[in-house]
């Protein structure tokens, strides 16, 4: 375990800020790399952005979130003008923040089985995706104070975030937020322990957490039950890549709600954040080195006439094991993803409003 020694409140020194603006600067770089290849040399583009970037992602999550809140390209971008001080900075309230939650989850169910006929196979098609998504991010997050609107609001990555990022055990510093505003309460960066049910002030929190722990494992299940069509040709098609993530999505929501009655929640929430992550790898490590269920899809490297498939059996229990054991069985540490930066308003603080 990594013993950060910044605590609450420390403020960054110049050189920590310096080193981390550089790392930020790097990653977006990467990103903006990634994008001009989806456009111009899409092969190269899917390969990095599909098959490398995406798939280490949900992993990096679970072990040190805050590294990707902290460096994220896209949250870089959305909060630049925060930076320059051009925000409007204004703040939302509970109800907006769980509508926004709320969407952020279901545009992640909608938008995934897409990639089956579109993003998985069309680099410039998912360079517009990311091109979208960063118009809207950059709306939102220029309009309202720090993280609240996008990275902690409509993202629909922050909803994954929350699921997987149970277990923190690395804190690291706020490297966005010069001083916390309490732009949203609960703050996902800097709240220990959060989890996507942490929050349910409003209806809308409590169906889009209910929804991303109690969907997510069947919906990644179902997702890989559905090979890559080529192109939409019609609404049949549009059918079937929805179906199975459906079902699967379906059948899981039911079983936690019922599971809900008899078990702990925080208990059950830590089983099928594991069972998500779990699922994930079981499926897309085979599919990456050609051992996947529909050769082909989602193939980074065929390496099936040089390993033999038991190695990649093994390797899928071995991260199987590895993902309950750190999510569901391993000591939870008081600590946020990311450290909290002093209150703006010192007197606030004090009043412990
Ligand atoms: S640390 Fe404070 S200002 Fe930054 S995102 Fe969290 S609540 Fe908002």
């Amino acid at each position: 375990m990594v013993n950060y020694s910044l605590k609450s409140g420390d403020q960054l020194s110049s050189r920590s800020i310096l080193i981390w603006r550089i790392v930020q600067t790097l990653v977006w770089l990467v990103g903006v790399l990634i994008l001009f290849n989806l456009i111009f040399n899409p092969t190269i583009g899917i390969h990095l952005f599909w098959n490398i970037l995406i798939p280490v992602a949900p992993a990096l999550l679970v072990v040190a979130v805050g590294v990707w809140r902290n460096v994220c390209p896209l949250a870089s971008t959305v909060l630049f003008p925060r930076h320059l001080g051009l925000s409007k900075r204004k703040k939302l309230t509970f109800a907006q923040i769980g509508k926004l939650n709320l969407v952020a989850v279901i545009a992640l169910f909608a938008v995934v089985p897409l990639r089956h006929a579109i993003f998985d196979m069309n680099g410039p098609a998912t360079a517009l995706l990311i091109m979208s998504l960063t118009i809207i991010a950059v709306i939102v997050g220029s309009r309202y104070e720090w993280k609240s609107a996008w990275c902690s609001g409509l993202c629909p990555v922050h909803a994954v975030e929350k699921l997987y990022g149970l277990k923190n055990k690395l804190s690291l510093p706020n490297a966005h937020c010069d001083k916390c505003y309490r732009c949203v309460t609960p703050c996902p960066d800097t709240t220990p322990a959060i989890n996507p049910l942490s929050s349910k002030k409003t209806t809308y929190h409590k169906i889009a957490g209910t929804l991303m722990v109690g969907a997510f494992p069947g919906f990644i299940w179902g997702w890989f039950q559905v090979p890559d069509y080529p192109g939409i040709t019609g609404i049949e098609q549009l059918i079937l890549i929805y179906k199975m993530p459906m079902i699967g999505l379906f059948v899981t929501s039911i079983l936690f709600l019922v599971l809900k009655k008899i078990f702990q929640e925080k208990i059950l929430i830590a089983i099928f954040s594991a069972a998500a992550v779990s699922c994930y790898y079981w499926f897309r490590l085979p599919a990456l080195f050609g051992f996947g269920v529909f050769p082909g899809d989602g193939m980074l490297i065929d390496l099936s006439a040089t390993f033999p498939e038991w190695l990649i059996t093994v390797t899928v229990f071995a991260t199987t094991l590895f993902f309950f054991w750190w999510i569901v069985f391993s000591k939870q540490h008081k600590m946020s993803w990311v450290v909290r930066p002093d209150y703006a308003d010192k007197e606030v603080e004090l009043m412990g409003v």
